[in-house]
C-alpha cells in the first residue's frame, strides 16, 4: 500500500472536470488515495484553463498558495495540467520553481509514468507532446464505487473550427472522436455505479465521428438512449453552422435526450460573426432556432455571447441585443472578449476599452435577466419531473446521508433548470427521496436562477412527461 494521497484543483469547463476524473482514476490505480484537504496531500494536480485571461490568473494565484505549502512540506509533488499547461509548457517551470511537472492536454495517459519518474529521480518534467498512446482516449476510468447522479463523458476532443478569438484548437489539438463501443462501455459502467444522467462532451458534437467514419452524433445518441438504467442524456456543445435536422429529430426520437440545447451564437452582428470566423449569419441562426422550436416546442435554449470583440460598434452590439429580444433565451453565458495568445483576433485592430466592454456586458445581462425571469415564471403551477442530485448547497455536508432526507433537496428539470424543495413539505405523499430519483414537483416560485417546488404524488403528475414516468414511483 502506497499510503500517499492526491488533491486535484480543477479550473474551467466540463471537459476539465472529465479530465480530472481520468487523472484521479490513474492516480488511484497507482495506489494514491484522495486527500480530504489540500494541506494533507502528497501530490497536488492543478488542472488549468486558458480560455480567458481570468482563468489563467486563477491558476497562478492557486500556484502561489502552493509555493507557501511547499516551503512547509518540501516533499510535496506539484503537477500542472490542462490547457494553460499545454500553452505555456516550459515557461511555467521557469516562472514557478516549486512546480515539478507540467503535462499537456494529451498527456493524461502518460501521467503515471511521469509521476513515477519524478518520485524516483526528484527531477522536473514538461510533457506537452501531442502524441497519445493508441488507447489514450479510450482508457476507461477505474470502476467507480460511487458515481455522481449526473456525470460527464467526453466523446470527442479538440476542435477544427478556428474561431478567431479562441485558443481551444491551439491547446486541445485537432478533432478526434472516440469509438462508440468505448463510449457505450464507459457509460454502462457509470450507470452501474450510480449515474442516472450523462452529458456527452465535445467542442462541436455535430461533427462527431465524421473524420473517422464512425456513427453520426444523432446515431450515437440513439445508441446511448438504449442503455438500461440511464435516465437522462445531455450534450454540449453544438455549433450552429453544423446544427441541422438530424439533431433536431434526435430530440423527438430519443425519450432520454433532455429538452435543452446550448447553441452558442457569440454575436448577433453578421459583420462580427464573419470576423469571428463563425460561418453563419444571424438570419441562419434564427432560422435554425425556428425549426428547432417547430419540432420541439418546449425546448429550453441557452447560448454563449462575447461582448466587445475587436471592432464591435454600437450598431453591432445593438444587433446582438436585438437577437436576444428575438430568441428569448432561457439563459445566457456572456463574456467580455479577452485577448488570447495564438488566437488571430489578438492582431485585430480597434480593441474595445475594458470600461466599454463591462458596460455592454451589464446592459446585456440586465436584458437577459428579464427573459430568464419570464421563462422561470412561466413554469409556476406546472408539474416537472426533477432528477434529484442531492441536498442543496446550504445544508450539504458532502456525501449523501439518508438521515438528511427530510431536508432541502435540489435537482433539475429536463430543461436544465434548478429546482429546490423540502421533502417534508408533503410527508403524506410517501415519496422517498434520494439522489438519482426522479420526483414530480409542482413549481411554486420562480427566482432569478432557480425554482422552488413541492413534491407531489406520482398519480397526480400530468401524463406524457418525456420518458420519465416509469422512474417516478
Ligand atoms: N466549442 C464551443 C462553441 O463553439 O461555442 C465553446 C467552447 S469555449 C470553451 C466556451 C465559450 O467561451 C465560447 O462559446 C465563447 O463564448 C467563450 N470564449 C472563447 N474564447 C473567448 C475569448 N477569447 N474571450 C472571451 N470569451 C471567449
Ligand atoms: Fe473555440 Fe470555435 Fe472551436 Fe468552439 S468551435 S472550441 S469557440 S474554435
Amino acid at each position: 500500500m502506497l499510503n500517499k494521497s492526491f488533491y486535484i484543483n480543477t479550473i474551467g469547463c466540463q471537459m476539465n472536470v472529465y479530465d480530472s476524473e481520468q487523472i484521479a482514476a490513474r492516480l488511484a490505480a497507482m495506489g494514491y488515495q484522495q486527500a480530504g484537504v489540500l494541506e494533507q496531500a502528497d501530490l497536488v494536480i492543478v488542472n488549468t484553463c486558458t480560455i480567458r485571461a481570468k482563468a489563467e490568473q486563477k491558476a497562478f494565484s492557486f500556484l502561489g498558495r502552493l509555493a507557501k505549502l511547499k516551503i512547509k512540506r518540501p516533499g510535496l509533488v506539484i503537477g500542472v495540467g490542462g490547457c494553460m499547461a499545454q500553452q505555456e509548457g516550459h515557461k511555467i517551470l521557469r516562472r514557478a520553481p516549486h512546480i515539478d511537472l507540467v503535462f499537456g492536454t494529451r498527456a493524461i495517459d502518460r501521467l503515471p509514468l511521469l509521476i513515477s519518474k519524478i518520485e524516483d529521480k526528484r527531477c522536473r518534467i514538461v510533457d506537452v507532446a501531442w502524441t497519445e498512446t493508441p488507447d489514450g482516449l479510450d482508457t476507461l476510468p477505474e470502476r467507480r464505487l460511487d458515481s455522481p447522479v449526473s456525470t460527464f463523458v467526453t466523446v470527442m476532443r479538440g476542435c477544427d473550427n478556428f474561431c478567431t478569438y479562441c485558443v481551444v484548437p491551439h491547446v486541445r489539438g485537432r478533432e478526434t472522436s472516440r469509438h462508440p463501443d468505448r463510449i457505450m462501455e464507459e457509460i454502462r459502467g457509470l450507470v452501474q455505479s450510480g449515474a442516472k444522467e450523462v452529458t456527452l462532451l465535445g467542442q462541436n458534437v455535430n461533427s462527431y465521428g465524421k473524420k473517422e467514419g464512425l456513427l453520426s452524433f444523432p446515431e450515437l445518441l440513439s445508441r446511448v438512449n438504449t442503455i438500461e438504467g440511464l435516465v437522462r442524456i445531455r450534450f454540449t456543445t453544438s455549433h450552429p453552422k453544423d446544427f441541422g435536422s438530424g439533431l433536431i429529430n434526435a430530440f423527438r426520437s430519443n425519450e432520454k435526450v433532455c429538452d435543452h440545447i446550448h447553441l452558442p451564437v457569440q454575436s448577433g452582428s453578421d459583420r462580427i460573426l464573419k470576423r469571428m470566423n463563425r460561418k453563419y449569419t444571424k438570419a441562419l441562426y434564427l432560422d435554425k432556432i425556428a425549426k428547432l422550436r417547430d419540432t420541439c416546442p418546449g425546448i429550453a435554449i441557452t447560448s454563449d455571447i462575447i461582448v466587445g470583440f475587436p471592432g464591435e460598434t454600437e450598431t453591432d452590439f445593438a444587433d446582438t441585443m436585438d437577437l436576444i429580444k428575438t430568441v428569448h433565451f432561457d439563459g445566457l453565458f456572456a463574456f467580455v472578449y479577452s485577448d488570447r495568445p495564438n488566437a488571430p483576433a489578438v492582431q485585430f485592430r480597434n480593441k474595445i476599452s475594458e470600461e466599454e466592454k463591462r458596460k455592454r456586458l451589464q446592459t446585456l445581462l440586465k436584458l437577459q435577466e428579464h427573459f430568464t425571469r419570464i421563462k422561470n415564471q412561466a413554469l409556476v403551477g406546472s408539474v416537472q419531473p426533477i432528477l434529484v442530485e442531492g441536498t442543496s448547497k446550504k445544508q450539504s455536508s458532502g456525501r449523501f446521508n439518508r438521515s438528511q432526507s427530510t431536508g432541502q433537496w435540489t435537482g433539475r428539470t429536463t430543461t436544465n433548470k434548478i429546482v429546490n424543495f423540502y421533502h417534508h413539505d408533503n410527508p403524506q405523499s410517501g415519496v422517498d427521496i434520494y439522489p438519482g430519483k426522479v420526483v414530480y414537483t409542482r413549481i411554486e416560485k420562480a427566482y432569478a436562477h432557480s425554482l422552488w417546488g413541492k413534491p407531489i404524488e406520482v398519480e397526480s403528475a400530468t401524463g406524457g412527461l418525456k420518458g420519465e414516468k416509469s422512474y417516478a414511483a
